[in-house]
Parts: structure tokens; C-alpha cells; sequence
């Protein structure tokens, strides 16, 4: 029957280099959404959904969760990887019974990430048997009546699994929790636990809520954006529209990232003409190429330089009433700061002292400053510390709960910030507990459920028998590639909600299914009424999604649908009425508009054009934290021991590419084409190391003694400070090891992984 990969073959494409971009956008990015679009949805069909993207009455962006304007939103709402990731979602391709019928599991999981997505969208409900080699149809009723039995069968609920990805609507999401929870269980880990869970965390601990404070009117009210280990180039590229306007309004952004992302350097806006003739617009005017992990040092240096600075001149740093009013810590805290040398503290960061000093002379004067970041501070065992010092800064300044100023986390999945909201966790806020009581008449289990890295641990020890996915591609979101597939393949059963093919579906339990489910640009007609579903984006916005293409296949279940099911199959005398729920989510919003606070009026507010704002207490200078203001924390240097042959690994995305969705091959503003095992390297240390551009080399990491082994990546020399290489995920993903992670939040550390690179012999 041959083995099941579990990782995407160690094969190359066929690389080509250029020098990368300094300029983002512009033309290349339209014919590029252009390709995408038409080339898998069709020229009529996907120009009539592209414009619906982001519209008030149309669909929300599969994609990150960068906000969309209140008022005045462009005929083009949308950018190159919005437009990806329709495309991916819109396909006419079919990976259909015919399909499964062709191609064996074992065949498909030696296929490339990118081809699997490439077969198109899921039509039917497919099961694969024990000891099977394919997938074969098999009808709705049969798929419920298998998972119930499963899920009846097992001795606890705790060993059952119900993952969660951040594309998930806030009814589906709401529903499943409630389903989960009164199946008696909060195994409810998601994929949140493993990117912005750091911040969460040290937002929750400094302001009270563990979401961002600003809005996107804020970036136009601003006076300076930091901008640390993200790149919204990439990643949510809207936000170039943002910053490019904050500088049009007199804003200065600094950038502190260990690569130049052409993202940050220039734009040029598709839909300016000046833009697209002339060169674009500056957008980072202080970039510090920090070494990878090295945030901490480098906040403590800029830290301790606006001290001094204070010190020379009292009052004219420091928002000293602020501080006195509306903090508290900030005494501990400098008596910390000021026991830092920093000279040593710039040694850590690669930076020269120079540059820091233009950063700190540009904030030392501002009042209004918005700090925004990604997985490049969440994803290290000190990612909780980073964030916190983000905090601390902005804290000294005043920078928080007013216009133009305050934090920005920004979501990299559409909806995970609402799956959040309205119960997706692995721990049960005691107050929501009560209310699923109360509303619910049940007792919900009130022990913590696992989180991702519990969950692998429960499987791999076989304490978890069951695993359920609603959305996503857990194996290739993972760390630990090889050890997280074992622990899959000893479930006695894996189901995944899905809407395309991934290496998911392929490294299975004993029994596996696929239930696939209508896309966010579907229609979604239930009882012969239109439903629409709403997420929450990065800055707390609760708005529509409306689906109006005809869904790809009469075969498709919405996801509310497949909860209401799964319960109905699953629970006896259950006290929730799913079919109503699912017939009607008005229902489901009314439930919401019960149990959680800040969703009065749901129904009716949502249904205003743009939707309506969470509350949020640090946007309001009402910080819901144990010291019932905002808190100065004290943080610790990363400590990395090195050996002269050890590297520290960032694991990043291409720019054809979103979470573990592979759009193409190419990164285009990096100037690597054609391929994704290549690992990116600082010239002085492939010289030191006896390396040339594209030798072949293994990555090796050790932890706990055990060998972790990413093979045949191609060098490619970069601009990147020295001990520091960059790979992309989910190709490099089998050198995390699962089991270390950020203290507090759990997070794994894929972004400082400490690695060798050897040589291949069969060079
Ligand atoms: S910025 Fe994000 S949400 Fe907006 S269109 Fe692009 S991918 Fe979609």
C-alpha cells in the first residue's frame, strides 16, 4: 500500500532568482490577481465576484482580517492575495468522487501542497475506510450517524478533539462550542493557539482584552506606526492603502523586521494612477533590521534611550499623567530598565546605535503612535515578553485609548478574532460558562480542554481517540510535521469540514472523512431563505458575509448545517434546538446576543452597512486588568547559546502563499521564483560556512536529543543579519519541535528555531 507523506516532497521546481522588490503593488499586482481570477474562476464569472469582495451587501475576504472602511469603500475592495484567495475558493475545478476514484491516498500524499489545492473544490461527502486505499462517496445521513456512533462510543468526551480554523463564521463557530460543550468536553484547540495566542495573552495581562485598541481611522489620525515582525505586503496587503494614507497625513513609520519587505519599503497603489506611473509612495522612514528574536533587547535599548531623554529634559518624553492616572508598575518597571547597560543591549540586535537613536529621536517628540504586529513577535518562548514591551512603550507615552494611537495585533485569518469572541477555546470563561447555563439549561465542563500543542501530546499518547477539523489543514499548520502525523494516524477517526483538498485528508485516523462545506462566496439558502454569516476583523468590526455565486455543488452542507447535524446524530436530549438554528441564523445571533456581552441588538445592528464595533476597553481607557489599569511589566532578553554552526530559523510565507494554502511557487518581492524548499542566508555566513548559492543542504534542529531533519533545501544568499535564515512553512515545519513553545501563551516557536545547515553529499 506504500507509506503516506506526511510532509511535501523533498523535490525541486526548477529555482530562478533576481534581485527582490523594493516596490510593492502596482501593475504586476493586477495582472497577477488577474491570472488568478480568471484563470480559475473564469473572465465574467470572476470579475462579477471580485466585485462583491468586501462590498457592505457582498462577501467578506476569505483571507486575513485586515479591516475594511466604514464608509466609502472602493469598487476594488480587495488586493493580489484577497483576489488568490477567491480565486482558490471560486475555482471551477472539482476534486470529485471521480477524482477520489482515481487517485489513491497514498498516491495524493506524494503530491506537492500547491497540486493538491490545485484539484479543485470538494463536491460530496467522502469517507475512507479502515484499511482502504481510496475515498469513496457516501450520503450525508450515513457520514452523522458514523461520527455520532464515534463520538457516543467513547469512554470520555475528553478524548475527542474539535480544532478550529480562524475561517470559521461566528454562527458555525458559536454553534460548534455549544455542540462541544455539551458533548462535555473543551477540547477546543484552534488555530489562534498558534499564531496571535502570544498576544492575546500579554494584551489581556497589560490592557484588559486581548485584542487590538485601534481602529482604522486611527492610522489616519497617527503621528508614527511601528511596525514589528510583520509583513502586510504579503500578508494583508490592504494595509498598504492604510499606511500609505497615514503618510500622506503627515504620519512616520519604523520598521523593525530582520528582512527589507518590499512591502514596507514602496507602494504603489493599483488604483492611483500617479502611483502607477510614477515610483510610488515611501512608506518606512527608519527601518531597523533587527536579528531574528532580538525585539526585547531592542525595545529595552529604545526604552532606556526615551529615559535618558527624559531624565535631560523631565516632562518632555514621558505622558507623565497619564502614567500617574492610568498605569501602574511604571516605578518597578524603570527601576528594571535602568539596571540594563546598552551597549550590551544594542550588541543583542544587530542594529547600529545610530539608527535606534533616529527611532527614539522621532518618538521621543510624538504623542501618537500605533504599534502593529504579527507572527514575528508571537512565535518565539518569548513572544508574551515581547509583546508586553510593545506595551510598555506605548504605555510611557500615552499612546493608548485615544485617537491615532494604540495597539494593532493584526489577524492573519478572517475570523479568528470572532471565533474567539464567541467561545472557540480551550478554556471557559467561568461568566460564559454561566450563561450557557443559564440560556442553555446545561452544565458545561468547566476543566480546560487542550490546546494545539496538548492536543498533538494527547494523541501521540493516545489519550485522544477522536479528531475533528472544522476548516483548515492541522498536519501542515502544525509543528513537528512527522511526530503530529503519527499522533493523527493513531485516532480511530479523523473528520475534516473542508472546502479543498490538503495533506489533511491524507494523513488520517483508522476511519477518515471529508464533509465538504459551501464557501464564503457561496449561496447559502435555508429554507428557502438567504442567509448571511458575519466575522468579527482585526480592529473588533462584527459585519456580513453574503454569498451569492451558486455553490460548485448541490452536495454542499453549510457549516451551521454540519454542526446541527453532527449534534442531532450525537446528543440525546439535547436542550438546543439545532434545526431552528440552523434554518434560520438569526437564531444563532440571538443565542450570541444572550451569552456574550457587547452583541445587544445583534440582528439588527449587523444588519447596518459595515456592521457594528465590538466594545473594547482599552480603546476606551477602561482597562479590565487585576490592577484595574493599565500595566508596566517586566521583561526578560531572550537567551540563544549558539554554536558556530547553529543558526536561528524563522519559518515566513511566500508572497504565493496564504497560511498553508500554496497559490503558486513564486515569491516575487523576494526575487525567488519557481520554488520553496530554499533556505534564505547571510553571504558572510555561507562563506563561513563553506556554502555557494544554491548548494543543497539539509536543516537539522535538536531538541531533547532528538534529530529533526528538513531536507534538500536550496541556499539562496539574502539580506538577512548574520545567524539568522528564513524557510517557508509548512516545508520547514518538521524542525519545530511541538513541545517548545512561548511561555504563557503556548505558541510554538517557529520563528527561532535553532538549526544546522549541512551540506548535502548528493550535491
Ligand atoms: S487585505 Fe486581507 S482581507 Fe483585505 S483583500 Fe487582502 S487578503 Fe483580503
Amino acid at each position: 500500500m506504500g507509506e503516506i507523506k506526511a510532509q511535501p516532497p523533498a523535490k525541486h521546481t526548477g529555482i530562478k532568482l533576481t534581485k527582490p522588490k523594493v516596490v510593492a503593488g502596482g501593475l504586476t499586482a493586477v495582472i497577477s490577481s488577474m491570472k488568478h481570477v480568471f484563470g480559475e474562476v473564469g473572465v465574467a464569472s470572476g470579475t462579477k465576484t471580485m466585485l462583491k469582495i468586501n462590498q457592505f451587501h457582498g462577501f467578506d475576504c476569505p483571507g486575513c482580517a485586515w479591516p475594511d472602511p466604514d464608509h466609502d469603500r472602493s469598487v476594488v475592495e480587495f488586493c493580489e492575495n484577497g483576489a488568490k484567495a477567491v480565486a482558490e475558493e471560486a475555482t471551477t475545478k472539482r476534486a470529485d468522487a471521480a477524482f477520489f476514484k482515481k487517485h489513491s491516498v497514498v498516491k495524493l500524499s506524494t503530491w506537492s501542497d500547491y497540486d493538491l489545492g490545485k484539484s479543485g473544490r470538494l463536491t460530496e461527502p467522502m469517507i475512507l475506510r479502515p484499511g482502504k486505499t481510496h475515498y469513496k462517496p457516501i450520503p450525508w445521513s450515513d457520514a452523522f450517524k458514523i461520527i455520532g456512533n464515534q463520538l457516543k462510543a467513547l469512554p470520555s468526551p475528553d478524548e475527542a478533539i474539535f480544532y478550529t480554523s480562524g475561517r470559521t463564521s461566528n454562527e458555525a463557530a458559536f454553534m460548534y462550542q455549544l455542540f462541544v460543550r455539551q458533548y462535555g468536553t473543551n477540547n477546543l484547540p484552534d488555530c489562534s493557539n498558534m499564531c496571535h495566542e502570544s498576544s492575546g495573552t500579554a494584551l489581556t495581562e497589560t490592557v484588559g482584552i486581548g485584542k487590538g485598541s485601534v481602529t482604522l481611522d486611527d492610522f489616519y489620525k497617527t503621528e508614527v506606526i511601528m511596525i514589528l515582525g510583520q509583513n502586510p505586503g504579503t500578508n494583508h496587503p490592504r494595509m498598504l492603502t492604510a499606511l500609505q494614507k497615514a503618510k500622506q497625513n503627515g504620519a512616520k513609520i519604523i520598521t523593525i523586521n530582520p528582512l527589507s519587505e518590499a512591502g514596507l519599503n514602496r507602494f504603489k497603489h493599483p488604483q492611483h494612477v500617479g502611483d502607477m506611473l510614477g515610483s510610488g509612495t515611501q512608506l518606512t522612514d527608519i527601518f531597523l533590521q533587527v536579528r531574528v528574536n532580538g525585539d526585547v533587547p531592542l525595545l529595552k535599548a529604545i526604552l532606556k534611550m526615551l529615559l535618558d531623554r527624559e531624565n535631560e529634559h523631565p516632562g518632555t518624553v514621558f505622558d507623565h499623567d497619564f502614567i500617574r492616572q492610568e498605569t501602574a508598575g511604571f516605578e518597578d518597571f524603570v527601576a528594571d530598565l535602568q539596571q540594563y547597560d546598552l551597549d550590551d543591549l544594542i550588541a543583542q540586535t544587530s542594529v547600529s546605535k545610530d539608527k535606534i537613536t533616529e527611532a527614539v529621536e522621532l518618538i521621543a517628540s510624538k504623542r501618537k503612535i500605533i504599534v502593529c504586529w504579527a507572527m514575528g513577535l508571537t512565535q518565539h518562548k518569548n513572544a508574551v515578553d515581547n509583546i508586553r514591551e510593545i506595551v510598555n512603550l506605548l504605555l510611557l507615552k500615552g499612546s493608548i485609548g485615544k485617537p491615532g494611537a494604540g495597539t494593532c495585533p493584526v489577524r492573519g485569518h478572517s475570523n479568528v478574532q470572532g471565533d474567539r469572541t464567541v467561545g472557540i477555546w480551550e478554556k471557559l470563561k467561568p461568566e460564559f460558562g454561566q450563561k450557557l447555563k443559564e440560556v442553555f439549561g446545561f452544565e458545561p465542563p468547566s476543566k480546560d480542554g487542550y490546546d494545539v500543542v496538548e492536543a498533538i501530546k494527547a494523541m501521540k499518547e493516545g489519550r485522544a481517540k477522536f479528531f475533528f477539523a472544522m476548516g483548515g489543514n492541522f498536519i501542515s499548520a502544525t509543528p513537528d510535521t512527522e511526530l503530529t502525523a503519527k499522533a493523527l494516524q493513531q485516532c480511530d477517526m479523523t473528520v475534516h469540514v473542508s472546502t479543498k483538498l490538503n495533506r489533511s485528508h491524507l494523513v488520517h485516523g483508522k476511519t477518515a472523512l471529508i464533509l465538504p462545506c459551501l464557501g464564503r462566496t457561496e449561496l447559502d439558502i435555508q429554507r428557502d431563505e438567504k442567509q448571511f454569516v458575519t466575522v468579527e476583523n482585526s480592529t473588533g468590526v462584527v459585519h456580513q458575509s453574503n454569498g451569492g455565486k451558486i455553490p460548485i455543488s448541490t452536495h454542499l452542507l453549510s457549516e451551521p448545517r454540519i454542526v446541527a447535524e453532527l449534534a442531532n446524530a450525537t446528543l440525546s436530549n439535547s436542550t438546543v434546538n439545532w434545526e431552528e438554528m440552523a434554518r434560520n441564523y438569526d437564531k444563532v445571533r440571538e443565542a450570541i446576543e444572550k451569552t456574550i456581552p457587547g452583541f445587544e441588538d445583534y440582528n439588527k445592528r449587523v444588519r447596518q452597512p459595515g456592521g457594528f464595533y465590538l466594545p473594547n476597553g482599552a480603546r476606551d481607557g477602561n482597562y479590565k486588568t487585576d490592577t484595574g489599569k493599565a500595566n508596566f511589566t517586566i521583561n526578560k532578553n531572550p537567551e540563544h547559546q549558539l554554536a558556530n554552526d547553529e543558526y536561528l530559523m524563522m519559518t515566513i510565507r511566500s508572497h504565493d502563499q496564504y497560511n498553508t494554502t500554496i497559490y503558486g511557487l513564486n515569491d516575487r518581492y523576494r526575487g525567488i521564483f519557481n520554488e520553496r524548499r530554499v533556505v534564505m542566508m547571510n553571504t558572510n555566513d555561507m562563506e563561513m560556512a563553506g556554502l555557494k548559492q544554491l548548494d543543497k543542504v539539509d536543516l537539522v534542529s535538536n531538541y531533547d536529543n532528538e534529530e529533526r531533519v528538513a531536507s534538500k533545501f536550496i541556499v539562496v544568499p539574502y539580506d538577512i543579519p548574520s545567524k539568522c535564515v528564513a524557510t517557508y512553512f509548512p516545508e520547514a515545519n518538521v524542525l519545530v519541535p511541538y513541545n517548545q513553545f512561548a511561555r504563557g501563551s503556548k505558541t510554538p516557536i517557529s520563528k527561532s528555531v535553532v538549526v544546522k545547515v549541512l551540506l548535502c553529499n548528493k550535491n
